[in-house]
This record gives C-alpha cells, sequence and structure tokens, in this order.
C-alpha cells in the first residue's frame, strides 16, 4: 500500500494499492483476453459506449474535480477545466469509430484495401502533474481504435484515474477494457515495457525516463510514443502590445505552479522594450492569487511535494531575483512565484527545466537573435511569439523548433490539434484528427483480380 499525501495539508488523504510485476501481469492478460471482444464490438456500440463514458464523466466533474484538488493541491478552476477535458476528449473520440475508413487502391493485377488495425494492448504512463488530462488524452483514441487499455497514474496522483475506471464501468465498457494500475513506475511501467502483449507504450513523463522506455521498446520494436521535457520561451517583441503581453505571461507559465511541461519559463524580451515590460511584468506577478486551492479566486496553488518544492528552490537560491508573488504561511508545499533576471544562457534556471513557478527573463537584439536564443535548447514543446507584424510573427514561428506555438497567445492545448514535441520534447503526437490512426497498424490486403 502507498499514502497519498495532499500538498495542502500535508496530510495523509488516501492509501492506494502498490500494483506487484504479478498483478501487472495477470491484469495485461486479463486486457488481452478482453481485447478480443472489444475489437468486434461494432464501431456503432463503440462510439455509443464512448459518450456515454464521457456523459458519466460530465455527471462527476465536481467529484472528480474535487479529488484532484486534494490529491494534487490544484485550483478548483484548473481541476473542472481538466475533468471537462477528459469529457470532451471522450467526446471528440467518439466520433471515430464510424470514420476508421481504409482506402482503396488500384494496382496492377488486382486491387488493394487497406484497413487500421487496432493493435492489442496499450499501455499509458502518466505523469503527476495533469493526471487526468494525459490519461485521457491517451485511453480516448486508444480505446476509440479497438484497444483494450491499462493505465499506470503517477505514485504520487492516483486519484482521480482510479475514479475514471470506475466511471468507465458505470459508463458500461466491458470488464478489462480499461483497467488503471496505481503502482511504482519501476514495477507496472517496467512489465508495460517489457511484456510482449502490451504493444504500445505512450509515455508523458521526464526525458530521462523517457529515454530509457524508448530503449527498452526497442528490444520488442514496441510502439512508443513520448510527450517529454520543456523550457518552452515566450518571446515578445518591441512592437508587440505589451500590456497583454506582460499581462498574460504569468499565466503561461505560473499555472499549475509551473508543474507544467509546456511552460513559458523563458521570457525573451526585445531590448528596446525590455525596461517598459519588465515594469508592467511586476504587478502581473505581484498580484497573482497563491490561496487555498479549493477557493474558488485560487489562480495557484502549492507544488506537488516538499521534494519538488526543494530542487526548484536550489535554482532560484544561487539566482537574481528580479521579483515574486507571495504564499500562504502554515503548511503546505508552498513557493512564490519568482521571476528572475538571466545573465547569461548558460544559468542552469535559463537551461534546465524547473518545473515550478520561476521564469527567466533575457533581453534579446533582434529577430535573428531572438530565433538562434530560443532554439538554443535540447528541448521543443511550445512556445508564444508576441508581435503585431503578421509576417514576422509567421517567420519566427517557422523558425522556432518547437511542436506547438501560439502567436499572441499562450495556448498550447486544444484537443482538435495535434500535440507533442520536437527534439527531446518527444516523439509522435497526441490529440487532433490523426490521434487515432497511432494506435492502429495499417494493413493492405491485395485481391487478384486474374482469372
Ligand atoms: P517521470 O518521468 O518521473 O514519471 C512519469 C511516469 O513514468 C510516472 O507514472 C512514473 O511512475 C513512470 N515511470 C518512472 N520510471 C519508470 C520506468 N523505469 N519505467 C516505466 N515507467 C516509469 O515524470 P514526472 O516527474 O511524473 O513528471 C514530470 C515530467 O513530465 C516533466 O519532465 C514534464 O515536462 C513531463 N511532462 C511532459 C508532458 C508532455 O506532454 N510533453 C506533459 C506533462 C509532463
Amino acid at each position: 500500500m502507498h499514502d497519498v499525501i495532499s500538498p495542502v495539508t500535508e496530510e495523509v488523504v488516501a492509501t492506494v494499492p502498490a500494483t506487484s510485476a504479478e498483478e501487472t501481469d495477470a491484469a495485461i492478460a486479463r486486457s488481452r483476453a478482453a481485447f478480443e471482444r472489444w475489437r468486434v464490438v461494432s464501431p456503432g456500440d463503440r462510439a455509443r459506449l464512448l459518450r456515454r463514458f464521457a456523459t458519466v464523466v460530465d455527471e462527476h466533474i465536481e467529484e472528480l474535480a474535487g479529488l484532484e484538488v486534494r490529491n494534487s493541491g490544484h485550483t478548483i478552476g484548473n481541476a473542472r477545466w481538466e475533468a471537462g477535458n477528459v469529457r470532451d476528449v471522450l467526446n471528440y473520440y467518439s466520433a471515430a469509430p464510424e470514420r476508421m475508413t481504409g482506402r482503396q487502391i488500384p494496382v496492377p493485377g488486382g486491387m488493394d484495401v487497406t484497413f487500421y488495425e487496432p493493435l492489442g494492448v496499450v499501455s499509458v504512463i502518466v505523469p503527476w502533474n495533469f493526471p487526468m488530462p494525459i490519461a485521457g488524452w491517451g485511453f480516448a483514441p486508444a480505446l476509440a481504435a479497438g484497444n483494450t487499455v491499462v493505465l499506470k497514474p503517477a505514485e504520487l496522483t492516483p486519484m482521480t484515474a482510479m475514479r475514471l475506471a470506475e466511471l468507465a464501468l458505470e459508463a458500461g465498457l466491458p470488464e478489462d477494457v480499461f483497467t488503471v494500475l496505481p503502482g511504482k513506475g519501476s514495477v507496472v511501467g517496467q512489465r508495460f515495457v517489457a511484456h510482449p502483449d502490451v504493444r504500445k507504450v505512450c509515455f508523458t513523463g521526464s526525458t530521462e525516463v523517457g529515454k530509457s522506455i524508448m530503449a527498452g521498446c526497442a528490444d520488442q520494436v514496441k510502439r512508443v510514443t513520448l510527450e517529454l521535457g520543456g523550457k518552452s520561451a515566450n518571446v515578445v517583441f518591441a512592437d508587440a502590445d505589451l500590456a497583454k503581453a506582460a499581462a498574460a505571461a504569468p499565466y503561461a507559465v505560473f499555472d499549475n505552479a509551473g508543474q507544467d511541461c509546456c511552460a513559458r519559463s523563458r521570457i525573451l524580451v526585445e531590448a528596446s522594450a525590455y525596461d517598459e515590460f519588465m515594469a508592467l511584468l511586476e504587478p502581473a506577478v505581484t498580484g497573482f492569487r497563491c490561496e487555498d486551492p479549493a477557493r474558488e479566486t485560487a489562480e495557484m496553488g502549492p507544488l506537488i511535494s516538499a521534494q519538488q518544492r526543494d530542487l526548484v528552490a536550489s535554482y532560484v537560491d544561487a539566482a537574481d531575483v528580479a521579483f515574486r508573488g507571495s504564499v500562504p504561511a502554515g503548511p503546505g508545499y508552498w513557493f512564490p512565484p519568482t521571476v528572475l533576471a538571466a545573465t547569461s544562457t548558460q544559468d542552469p534556471h535559463w537551461r534546465e527545466e524547473i518545473f515550478g513557478p520561476v521564469v527567466s527573463v533575457l533581453p534579446f537584439a533582434d529577430e535573428a537573435e531572438a530565433i538562434r536564443l530560443a532554439n538554443d535548447t535540447e528541448y521543443g514543446l511550445s512556445g508564444s511569439i508576441w508581435t503585431r507584424d503578421l509576417g514576422r510573427g509567421i517567420r519566427v514561428a517557422r523558425g522556432v523548433e518547437t511542436g506547438n506555438l501560439s502567436v499572441n497567445s499562450n495556448s498550447s492545448v486544444r484537443y482538435w490539434t495535434p500535440f507533442g514535441g520536437m527534439k527531446q520534447s518527444g516523439l509522435g503526437r497526441e490529440l487532433g484528427p490523426d490521434a487515432v490512426a497511432a494506435f492502429t497498424d495499417v494493413k493492405n490486403v491485395f485481391f487478384s483480380t486474374e482469372e
């Protein structure tokens, strides 16, 4: 058994089982057996079950959101969005089973037909920062494609995933089609990678663990999707609406207490606008509402653990703090929103993913330097460009090597559009219209027409 701790009260909120390797293997075997039944459910019925699952999630938004506030310290507003995202993603992919049409390809001597075949048992490994949405981005398209799913939540945040598995049954999904196995990465996650009946690993987490998972999957040429770390740049040109860019910048990095792979944790400001931008940024940071995340007005809660708080603090201790916000006294793994003035691109806080409410700011001289600095990282997940010059917005967007960019906005995730990283931020794409195909293999069947 494993204690789940509230990052707000530092008290135990639940005790959950730690699934063993043998129990994981048994669950994979049940999932494999269920696959034979699930893959032959007619597309219309599979679609109906996924829509029903979405409806049941919708009926439990408040309960799921409350669980996430207690388990993860997310603000209630964010947690409601996260539960709603699971519902929306299920609804979106419920349209897929009836639209998985292959092709008919004329070839010499006959005709070729392609089919999208489900893979079998698909595993989803989830990090602790967004337990609900990241689970849904994996399991919804995988189920829609006709796979069964085994899912491992992070050790620190298993509560909502376990509840979602119960809601799936309540919605009528057959037994063992969607299984949640709380436990350790080195036990449950490792079995997902090594077990031959698991045909794909859909992993979201750190780049370090992602690399070892990719290496493990190579052994069986197992399909793998990797959504990894980030150190995204928020590039602000002097011709931008500076007030808007500065007002939005804290939300782009302090949301979810900075525990966001898409966090714009590097702000690049054109030198001629640097002082004005910093003057506008300061009140937006000092006014950021860090308070009990259960309160409707909360904009930021605590970090997930004492260990994470110590790690975040280690980046700030030696750095030049420009200004910072404030957090409640008393229990909870709080860390104030903090703005650092970068002095060199070699500063650890400029280079490394901190995964906390810390942002570094650096001036740049011109467009070419902005692109060079934005790309001077091993990561490439998200980023923003603020400018009123449309041509420049397009040029810089094409020049920055990241998978998800927004111009005059800080949004990264929309379930209608593909999401994923370049360079060491990942491999493959989730969400968007092509995600279901990523959970299939294309088969071509040739029909000879020769007499
Ligand atoms: P982590 O890599 O430590 O763990 C992620 C998951 O992998 C957990 O469920 C963990 O138990 C499991 N795991 C650990 N070792 C394993 C192993 N050897 N085999 C199989 N599974 C194993 O990451 P974390 O600390 O939970 O999450 C933070 C990281 O996730 C950050 O780097 C963040 O950028 C990244 N992240 C990326 C995205 C994205 O979409 N690109 C989204 C969210 C988080």
